[in-house]
């Protein structure tokens, strides 16, 4: 178990506990030093099926420092310590180092006489670069009894593709991205549709750059190095499109999965219908994933962006938030979505996409009038300055605005899905901005996500797996908090509890609504009802039917309350 998860809070409901009953046979897993752990001969002959792609995989930092340091092997480290694309490919790198070190810190700013333990990183990984190495992969933890976990791009907020004695499965090698205008779902008679399939391994710059040059839009994640294929699609997917086109998981085709008896099926309405409603949204857990087939949409016309930056003086923060979140409704009604940030104690800075905008800059800012107005009427304490700028294509704006993150830091985070009725009551922003311009700099910072509403809100909440909150959001709320590698294990973890009261401050702002699963605190007191709500007892079924035993673990994923994670 992450040593993080403190809070064992979940009341067992008596449907739970059949569920349970049904898992009866399970039995606790084997983990790195347990006597059961496989000897060196079992994993040498895996790691010949695997064609020598079995790696002995140790926390990033590791070649850094005794009794592992290798000058070389440290250079390459230290200059690839920030780079996204470089934390996906190495095995034992996360793209936050907290799921990489777990409560034994390994950093590569650390002396090199301090030894790096394991940490959470897989004791193995199996590197996979196709399906027949994830069957070798799955078929191996399931005879010996293992703790899998599946690492795609390595982004997960709360640490899902980590695990302290597990194995790993490494999916980032297994590439591929293809179209086809007359996609018909496996199993199915029609009709057709025009698809994009892409491998788990891929990253969505690459997959915008492919859909540019086919002539295609694809609902994606708005951070280039985000897996196309693994945890984003699995927890549900959210984008600046999604108002216009559906979250990710509602532009799901199927999957080809490989499940946790090591064989091969494709998902879809027609085949598996069970397990492909829980697959979309209902995170990671249920198979391994080889591959994920999209719908596309046509090409975007322009794209116009709008950057805003308002400074105010500090006691003007609060009123001012209130305009800012007033217009929020206002905003989604004329087709504009984007990630506004709250940095106490005097600025917003927002981003906000105008898709088929008709080239219009004039008509993007004229939205945003009433802020103007404000700051008009409260000249010397509110400032906004806007840019707005059109582009011809989904592809030139990320290339503008949207470049290579910089990773390798650690965090946490906390959030809670915003419904529009709470932008649309004055008692409701102004709560709200209240619980904002309160934020300290030492809290946490906020990211308000307009990415809910529109076509997000027309599947019934039971249509699919994924939290049935996102279908009355307009806005996703996250605040997140980091530390370095001069904080201590004590201060660490009083800035996660400080930032779970934090977000339980704000789950009180919206009773009733929960969280999104991809981006959420790992220490939520109720995790199973705010990452899934009435959902969760379905899911649990699911699981339980396709991995009666627990092959395909992560932590705070469907059924982690019974396998452990
Ligand atoms: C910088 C950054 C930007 C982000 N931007 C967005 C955004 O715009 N929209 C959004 O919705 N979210 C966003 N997220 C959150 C993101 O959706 C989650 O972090 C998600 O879990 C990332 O998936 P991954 O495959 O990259 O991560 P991983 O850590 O590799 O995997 C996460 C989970 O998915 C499972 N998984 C991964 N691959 C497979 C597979 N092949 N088969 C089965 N299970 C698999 C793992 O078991 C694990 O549970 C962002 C995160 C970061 C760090």
């Amino acid at each position: 178990m992450h040593s993080i998860f403190r809070h064992t809070t979940f009341a067992i409901s008596l449907s739970f506990v059949s569920t349970a009953v049904a898992l009866s046979h399970y039995a606790p897993h084997c983990t790195a030093g347990d006597p059961c752990w496989p000897s060196a001969t079992s994993w040498a002959h895996l790691n010949d099926t695997l064609s020598g792609r079995l790696i002995r995989s140790l926390p990033a930092a590791a070649a850094c420092h005794d009794p592992y340091y290798d000058a070389a092997a440290c250079e390459t480290i230290r200059a690839n310590w920030t780079d996204p694309n470089w934390r996906s490919d190495t095995p034992g790198a996360y793209q936050d180092t907290a799921w990489e070190n777990g409560d034994e810190p390994c950093y590569v700013d650390g002396p090199q006489n301090v030894t790096c333990q394991q940490g959470l990183v897989p004791y193995y990984t199996a590197a996979v670069r196709n399906v027949e190495d994830v069957q070798a992969a799955v078929k191996f933890a399931r005879e010996n009894k293992l703790r899998t976990r599946t690492k795609g791009a390595a982004h997960d907020y709360l640490g899902k593709s980590s695990g302290k004695g597990s194995f790993g499965i490494q999916t980032i090698h297994m590439k591929g991205i293809t179209f086809e205008d007359d996609f018909v779902l496996s199993g199915c008679e029609g009709p057709t549709e025009k698809a994009l399939t892409v491998a788990a391994g891929e990253h969505w710059y690459d997959v915008y750059k492919a859909a540019d040059a086919h002539n295609a839009t694809v609902v994606g994640g708005a951070a280039i190095s985000v897996g196309a294929a693994g945890g984003w699609a699995l927890g549900g997917g959210h984008s600046f499109l999604s108002p216009q086109y559906g979250l990710g998981v509602d532009n799901i085709l199927q999957f080809s999965v490989v499940t946790a008896d090591g064989e091969t099926k494709v998902v879809n309405e027609c085949q598996d219908t069970d397990l492909f409603w829980a697959m979309r949204g209902g995170g990671g857990g249920f198979a391994v994933t080889t591959s994920v087939t999209y719908r596309t949409h046509p090409p975007l016309d322009n794209i116009t962006v709008v950057l805003l930056s308002v400074s105010v003086a500090p006691d003007a923060l609060t009123s001012t938030l209130v305009e800012f979140l007033d217009l929020q409704p206002a905003l989604a009604d004329a087709n504009l979505f984007g990630y506004s940030y709250v940095l106490p104690p005097n600025n917003i800075t927002a981003v906000f996409f105008y898709p088929n905008s008709g080239a219009n800059c004039a008509s993007a800012n004229a939205t945003f009038e009433p802020l103007f107005q404000y700051a008009q009427e409260h000249t010397g304490q509110v400032e906004v300055l806007t840019l707005s700028d059109t582009f011809p294509s989904q592809l030139a704006l990320f290339d503008t605005y949207i470049p290579p993150e910089r990773q390798g830091t650690a965090s946490i985070v906390g959030s809670r899905l915003f419904p529009r009725s709470a932008f649309e009551s004055s008692e409701g922003t102004q709560k709200l901005a209240e619980y904002l311009s309160g934020l300290s700099t030492s809290d946490a910072f906020a990211i308000l996500h307009l990415v809910g509403g529109g076509k997000v809100n027309e599947p019934a909440p039971d249509a699919m797996g994924v939290n049935p909150s996102w279908r009355t959001a307009l806005e996703h709320v996250l605040i997140s908090n980091s530390w370095n590698s001069t904080t201590s294990i004590s201060d660490r973890d009083k800035i996660r509890e400080s930032l779970t009261e934090k977000t339980q401050e704000l789950a009180r702002l919206v009773p009733g609504m929960g969280a999104y699963a991809n981006e959420a605190d790992v220490n939520e007191p109720e995790w199973q009802k705010t990452f899934w709500g009435d959902n969760y007892e379905r899911l649990l079924e699911i699981k339980s039917k396709y991995d009666p035993t627990g092959v395909l673990t992560c932590g705070r994923c469907v059924g982690d309350d019974i396998f452990g994670s």
